[in-house]
Order: structure tokens, then C-alpha cells, then sequence
């Protein structure tokens, strides 16, 4: 099976400025409560100093002077949780273009002390797109014209511009949430479904070993309601007509939403498999 579902690879720390603050601990314990064999714990790597502040209430991620007692406090709970749990530790990274050199130096300092990595797009010409609808319209929209079409766009070519990235030798392998751009599309509707520019990301990935975040957040939210990961697509990889390793991902920033959306995501495997190969 090309999909691991005793995982949850995506969960957000105690550290995270727009999470819930509950102790990263309590993430870890709800996952053994739930029996998942591991857990990454998966903080935003800060913006860069002098990247333009995005226009959001929210702190976007950690400034970097978290950065040391994060990886010291998520390091000193694996050990602990060692016999337990397998605990992998990171970060989830923003792909920013022209910001490379900076991202691939951080990378470099913190690689050799983390066990895991997301890959991100929240950003289209340095503007947050993981925002309300309202953000998103008032800051991004005018860059692309107002045209929706060239903002779905923009966002595989930035996806597909990060699975290329030379990102150096501690480049996150795992994908987040490749369709982030849908996150308000119950409110702002689609221009379509962009089928072939989402599978050419994916083969291009997988020729690299990458791994897809099977994210289903965007099911809880109330603007996208749909997984993060397209439907049909996860449909795909469960007849092995594309093959690439999924790892299941709660994006959870607060304890009760860590392991939220296995259970659709195991359903939607099942349905797409004949029944003597289910999940
Ligand atoms: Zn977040
Ligand atoms: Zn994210």
C-alpha cells in the first residue's frame, strides 16, 4: 500500500503562534490514545527577516528566536516518549521563491537535528494565499488581474517550482497539502479541476522520492470542505495508476484535531480498491 495510515505526519506544536498553545505532549499522548504507531511533529519554520509581513492578525509562524528551544523541547520529548511512540521531529517549510539561499542556510543548521519536513506553498508572489477569503481577494487577487484562473495557475507552477528547488541536502521530501489554493473554493468557486497540472507535480515528486502529506484538514474547514489532497487523485494512487508514498496528516494545531480526517481518508482508499484489498 502506498499509503501509511498508523502515521500522522502533520502536527503542529505547543510553539505554534496561531495554534491552540496546548503542550505539545498532550498532541503526543491523543496519538497514542488513537494508536498511531508514529508521529511528526511538524513546526512553521520562521519567514525570513525583511520578508514582507503578511497582512493577517495572526502571527504566521514562530519568530526564529524559537527556533532552538522548539528543537530542544520536541527532541527531549522523543527520547521520553521513545518506548512508546516513535516521535519524528521538524518543520514545515515555506518555498519562497527568491528566497532560496536563506531557506537552504536554515535548512543546513537545523537539518541535522530533525527527522522530518513539509514542504510548503502559503505563498504566491510573496503573498499569503492560507488566509480568509476577504485576505486572499484584497492582497493576492489584484497581483494576478482578479483572474482566479491565474491564481490557480501561479499556485501548481509554484508547487511544481518546489518539488524542482535545489534545496540542498536537507530539503523536506514530503509535500504539503498540494492543494491549498481550494481552501476557500466552497465561497469562491474553482475554475476547474486542473488535473493534468496536479498529476504532472505528482509524477515529478515521486521521480524524486518525495512523498505526498495526505491532508485532510481542509474537510474541517468551513470554506473548503475537501481534503487537501483531491479526492480522484487519492483515488489514482489506491489503483497504483500513479505511485507515490502518502502519509496521512492531520495538520492538527490544537489536541483534538490531531488524527482528524483518517478515518474519510482510510474510507475514500476502500472505496477506490475492490473490496478482497481494502485498507
Ligand atoms: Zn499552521
Ligand atoms: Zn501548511
Amino acid at each position: 500500500m502506498p499509503f501509511v495510515f498508523d502515521w500522522d505526519g502533520h502536527i503542529h506544536s505547543g510553539f505554534c503562534p496561531h495554534g491552540s498553545g496546548e503542550p505539545t505532549r498532550a498532541s503526543i499522548d491523543r496519538a497514542i490514545e488513537l494508536g498511531f504507531r508514529g508521529v511528526s511533529i511538524i513546526e512553521h519554520y520562521p519567514l525570513p527577516p525583511g520578508f514582507p509581513e503578511p497582512p493577517t492578525s495572526l502571527p504566521v509562524g514562530p519568530g526564529i528566536a524559537m527556533v532552538d528551544p522548539y528543537l530542544e523541547e520536541t527532541l527531549a520529548l522523543r527520547d521520553e516518549y521513545a518506548d512508546r511512540i516513535e516521535v519524528r521531529v521538524g518543520f514545515e517549510w515555506d518555498y519562497l521563491p527568491g528566497w532560496e539561499d536563506w531557506t537552504i542556510e536554515q535548512l543546513e543548521r537545523t537539518g541535522p537535528q530533525t527527522q522530518d519536513g513539509l514542504l510548503s506553498v502559503h505563498f504566491l508572489k510573496e503573498s499569503i494565499i492560507d488566509e480568509t477569503a476577504e485576505i486572499f481577494i484584497r492582497s493576492y487577487m489584484p497581483l494576478v488581474d482578479g483572474i482566479l484562473e491565474k491564481a490557480y495557475l501561479d499556485y501548481y507552477e509554484t508547487v511544481m517550482a518546489s518539488v524542482k528547488a535545489d534545496l540542498g541536502q536537507y530539503k523536506p521530501q514530503r509535500l504539503s497539502h498540494i492543494n491549498l489554493i481550494r481552501r476557500s473554493q466552497v465561497v469562491f468557486p474553482a475554475p476547474g479541476e486542473f488535473r493534468n497540472e496536479i498529476i504532472e507535480i505528482v509524477r515529478e515528486a515521486a521521480s524524486r522520492n518525495m512523498q505526498l502529506d495526505l491532508n485532510m484538514s481542509g474537510l474541517r474547514r468551513q470554506n473548503c470542505k475537501e481534503p487537501f489532497v483531491p479526492v480522484w487523485l487519492i483515488e489514482l494512487i489506491a489503483r497504483n495508476e500513479i505511485e507515490i508514498e502518502c502519509v496521512f496528516g492531520s495538520d492538527a494545531h490544537n489536541v483534538s484535531n490531531v488524527g482528524n480526517g483518517l478515518k474519510e481518508a482510510i474510507e475514500i482508499v476502500n472505496r477506490a480498491l475492490p473490496a478482497s484489498e481494502s485498507a
